[in-house]
């Protein structure tokens, strides 16, 4: 099982995040902050999700995969 984290109050809103993981992350329309889609994304998502954490520049995203 896949969990995920984000941190708003890191966010600096660059949009990679979503640019990497369209399925999981999307961002506010007033602020551009991401927003967490699903906490525990269906795995198929996993290695888009790693990618949206090792880009994002704030280092905001937390992901876990275990059983
Ligand atoms: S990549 Fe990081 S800083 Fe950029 S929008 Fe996503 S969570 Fe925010």
């Amino acid at each position: 099982m896949m969990k995920v984290t984000l941190d708003q109050d890191r966010c600096v809103a660059s949009g990679q995040c979503v640019m990497a993981a369209p399925e999981v992350f999307d961002q506010r329309d007033e602020d551009g902050v991401a927003v967490l889609l699903a906490t525990e994304p269906d795995p198929v998502h996993l290695e888009d999700v790693r990618q949206a954490a090792a880009v994002c520049p704030a280092v905001a995203i937390r992901v876990t995969a275990g059983d």
